[in-house]
């Protein structure tokens, strides 16, 4: 194998301790314990999963958890009163509500109704605004995820050509937007299905990111030599073993430096929920952001 293995997990534990760090001298200093609430409404096992995993982070970050769960037959009305109630609640500084909800719920009409000073999953239209401005309050927890690998890996974005494969408004766009801001200067193709020639454009890139939700769409020959591949895709196979969109090992022969899948952007992604979360514990407070935040 060529390429350098890119590894989430060990970064992951890197920052959740430097977040750890913060919080106890949050607590300290101002008497403040960031708070994250999650709402998790139905029974999809998928989503009791993601819920519970970050319940564990930021229990294990000194952080205040509290899981909110609701029936699959909770109205949109029962649903928006509970978003007003943690608006209100001085002991949460996030909100997220997982997704996706039940069938008859307006995901969107929710998600509009978290106060953006507490939108830690980056999905109310203020925060995605505040964004393509070049502003970001939040930046989405995948694409901030993948900043901070690509960062840590000291990959240089300035200049670089980023070829996104998705569009998504959770991953692809912006992802997209955040890479292209002023100070971090990538110069950004995204490709969707309707692209004429994925095999060529991703074949442009100096930085190849994928979050289509295809296995196997990246194979080698869409690769350039040397170049850096982020797998964001998460997928089931026949054998039912999780893979990402990138046919892994025929690519790792070509690329410079790659992600695996998983332990690649996975456990970046809520490690950025809780980074997310304690910036906005600090900016309800009125206290500064961490310099290298965006
Ligand atoms: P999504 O909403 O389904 O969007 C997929 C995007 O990929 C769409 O823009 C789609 O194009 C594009 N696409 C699909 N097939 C394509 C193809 N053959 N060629 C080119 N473009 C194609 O999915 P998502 O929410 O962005 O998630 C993408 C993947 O990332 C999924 O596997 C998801 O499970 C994973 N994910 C992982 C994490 C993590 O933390 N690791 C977090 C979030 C998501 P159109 O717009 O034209 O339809």
């Amino acid at each position: 194998m060529a390429a350098r293995v890119i590894d989430g997990k060990a970064l992951a534990a890197k920052v959740r301790g430097r977040i750890a760090e913060e919080v106890a001298q949050l607590r300290v200093e101002h008497h403040i314990v960031p708070g994250l609430a999650a709402v998790l409404v139905g029974d999809d096992p998928a989503s009791h999963v993601y819920v519970t995993s970050k319940h564990r982070a930021c229990e294990a970050a000194n952080m205040y958890s509290r899981q909110v769960t609701l029936p699959a037959t909770t109205s949109q009305h029962e649903l928006i009163d509970l978003i007003d109630a943690l608006n209100e609640d001085e002991a949460i500084d996030g909100i997220l509500v997982q997704l996706p909800l039940p069938d008859g719920l307006d995901a969107d009409a929710v998600q509009e109704r978290i106060d953006p000073a507490k939108d830690v999953d980056a999905l109310h239209p203020v925060t995605g605004g505040r964004l393509l401005r070049g502003d970001p309050t939040f930046i989405p927890c995948t694409p901030y995820g993948v900043l901070e690998l690509l960062r840590d890996e000291g990959v240089e974005l300035s200049g670089a050509r980023v070829v996104v494969v998705g569009r998504s408004i959770l991953v692809g766009r912006p992802l997209a937007v955040l890479l292209s801001l002023k100070g971090i200067d990538a110069t950004v193709i995204q490709c969707h299905s309707r692209t004429a020639d994925l095999g060529a454009e991703c074949r442009s890139a100096d930085i190849l990111v994928v979050a289509a939700g295809s296995a196997g769409l990246i194979t080698a020959d869409m690769v350039r030599p040397g170049s850096v591949v982020i797998d964001v895709g998460t997928n089931r196979n026949a054998e039912g073993k999780l893979v990402g969109d990138v046919a892994y090992d025929e690519v790792a022969e070509v690329a410079g430096a790659i992600t695996p899948v998983p332990g690649g952007v996975g456990p970046m992604t809520v490690t950025m929920l809780l980074q997310n979360t304690l910036e906005a514990a600090r900016a309800r407070r009125g206290l500064p952001r961490r310099p290298s935040a965006i």
